[in-house]
């Protein structure tokens, strides 16, 4: 989610399951961001990571103003969209390859 070419659109925030990976918890540990990690829930098979909701299933750090953490934010949120199948699925505003609006 880069905030200035998302405009106010939040769709890939809401709704969805957002997994941190491994090397989310790594770095966010490094960081001291232990504020993040206790916004993580163990899914399934207790190595599977998601971010925790807000009672609107959006993500809990999702703001008026767009991510909250948006330095640190998880890898799979900075590789969003990823794929045309991705920009299909959430309307999203963003080339898939280049991740600069569409034309
Ligand atoms: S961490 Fe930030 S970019 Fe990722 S889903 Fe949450 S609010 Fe969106
Ligand atoms: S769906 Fe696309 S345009 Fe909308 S917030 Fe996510 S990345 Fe940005």
């Amino acid at each position: 989610m880069p905030p200035n070419s998302c405009g106010s659109c939040r769709r890939c925030c809401q709704g969805t399951l957002v997994r941190a990976r491994a090397s989310d918890i790594e770095r966010w540990q490094k960081e001291q961001r232990y504020d993040i990690i206790i916004c993580l829930k163990t899914w399934i098979d207790n190595s599977t990571f998601l971010m925790h909701k807000n009672g609107k299933d959006e993500c809990v750090f999702l703001t008026e103003n767009g991510c909250d953490i948006y330095e640190t934010r998880p890898e799979i949120c900075r590789e969003f969209p990823k794929t045309q199948e991705r920009v299909d699925e959430f309307k999203c505003l963003l080339d898939w390859k280049t991740h600069e609006p569409k034309e």
